[in-house]
């Protein structure tokens, strides 16, 4: 008999999706994987190094709980430098990827019986963590608004429960980025309702076009202490499986994260925190000039090739790196479909694999990730352009 918490979550739809990705490569047909919300590129040459550093001199003991005292130190400098404003070491967290410091967020600040807003599409971990801590998530949908919320409907949302909102700006899965004037009528909310904003910046190293990624505690600096600020070097250094993130907010806060992580993970991992500490200390501009331009690039070819979709609308990708496709015409001339189906159908018939949009609880939508080796990019959206214009 399991604990009746295991009721609350079932694992992430996008595990689910690469699972079915791998076994369909497994049976030997060349499968294009757009499902993994990362970037597949060489690791950068300052993490390389700091961590065989690490190694050579013995490195093996725990750290401090929330890490180092000197990566502490260097990711207040880089705050200062993202945000503007001046930060402390002891107003930063270091965790083991953003998915322990939104975890570690939700279990400090949420009770049984919260509700905590959370637009739709959003990224699958966050209504699970919040359903983990006891509190209800309550979605606001996005889709009418370009994948943006409009605040008279997360006003509608605010009850004398809700605790926080969650802004994930570039957003997964959808790529939108908000602008200042939408922070600033966010932030302004916030502090009227006496709301917590979790602002989850994951994916700000990527922003396209005109876009421009701003902090919300940069844009209104008055809700800094009502604000956690949640980032990682997951994306912004292709570094997923290094597991190192980061939450900044304020000190009683960071101090209970604190004593839980002490009985959770004890501390990030070692050589991961010193690889880290070489990037942010000695910088590696090329890695990161590499990075940026082939993700512009892959961002640039596929957007040329999903233009021949004949019954989807081009995606804005406005930032991170996922093409957020919206399937509502081509699911309306052919109702029997659903995204999930649409999503089997482009995994038997082209091999490409995408992630439905029910994973985000949208059901008209599908995730492509491209981060991926532009040739192969080419060939599976090439192949997802002509299965989806073929479909009756
Ligand atoms: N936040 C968002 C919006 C994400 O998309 C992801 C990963 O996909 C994470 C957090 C988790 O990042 P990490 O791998 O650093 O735990």
């Amino acid at each position: 008999m399991l604990a009746h918490r295991t009721s609350l979550f079932a694992s992430s739809g996008t595990a689910a999706a690469r699972a079915l990705a791998k076994a369909a490569s497994d049976t030997g047909n060349e499968i294009i994987d757009l499902t993994a919300g990362e970037i597949l590129c060489d690791l950068a040459p300052t993490i390389r190094r700091g961590a065989i550093d690490a190694i050579n001199r013995g490195v093996n003991r725990y750290t401090d709980t929330l890490g180092m005292a000197e990566l502490r130190e260097s990711i207040a400098r880089k705050l200062a430098r993202d945000t503007g404003q001046i930060w402390k070491a002891d107003e930063v967290a270091v965790t083991s990827g953003a998915k322990q410091a939104l975890f570690n967020a939700a279990m400090v600040l949420f009770d049984p019986g919260d509700e905590v807003i959370v637009p739709a599409p959003y990224w699958t971990t966050f209504p699970a963590q919040v359903r983990i801590a006891g509190a209800t998530a309550v979605h606001v949908d996005t889709r009418d608004g370009a994948y943006k919320p409009r605040i008279e409907d997360l006003r509608a949302a605010i009850t004398p429960a809700t605790r926080a909102i969650i802004v994930n700006s570039p957003n997964n899965p959808t790529g939108a980025v908000y602008d200042r004037e939408l922070l600033a009528a966010i932030a302004k909310l916030a502090i009227e309702a006496k709301l917590w904003v979790i602002s989850d910046e994951c994916y700000g190293a990527f922003v396209h076009d005109a876009h421009a990624h701003e902090s919300i505690l940069s844009v209104v600096p008055e809700i800094r202490p009502q604000t956690l600020i949640v980032n990682a070097f997951s994306k912004s250094l292709a570094l997923t499986g290094w597991r190192l993130g980061y939450l900044a907010g304020p000190k009683d806060v960071v101090n209970a994260i604190k004593a839980l992580q002490s009985h959770t993970t004890s501390n990030p991992n070692v050589i991961a925190q010193h690889a880290v500490l070489a990037y942010l200390d000695q910088g590696d501009a090329a890695f990161d000039a590499r990075l940026r331009a082939q993700i512009a690039l892959s961002r640039q070819r596929g957007l040329q090739i999903l233009s021949g979709l004949k019954r989807v609308p081009m995606p804005a990708a406005q930032g991170g790196f996922y093409f957020y496709l919206d399937l509502s015409d081509l699911l309306r001339s052919s109702p029997e479909r659903s995204a999930d189906d649409v999503a089997r159908e482009l995994l038997i018939k082209a091999g490409v694999a995408g992630v439905s949009g029910t994973a985000f609880g949208d059901p008209m939508g599908l995730r492509l990730s491209y981060g991926m080796p532009v040739q192969k990019l080419e060939r599976g959206l090439g192949r997802l352009v002509d299965c989806l214009n073929s479909l009756a």
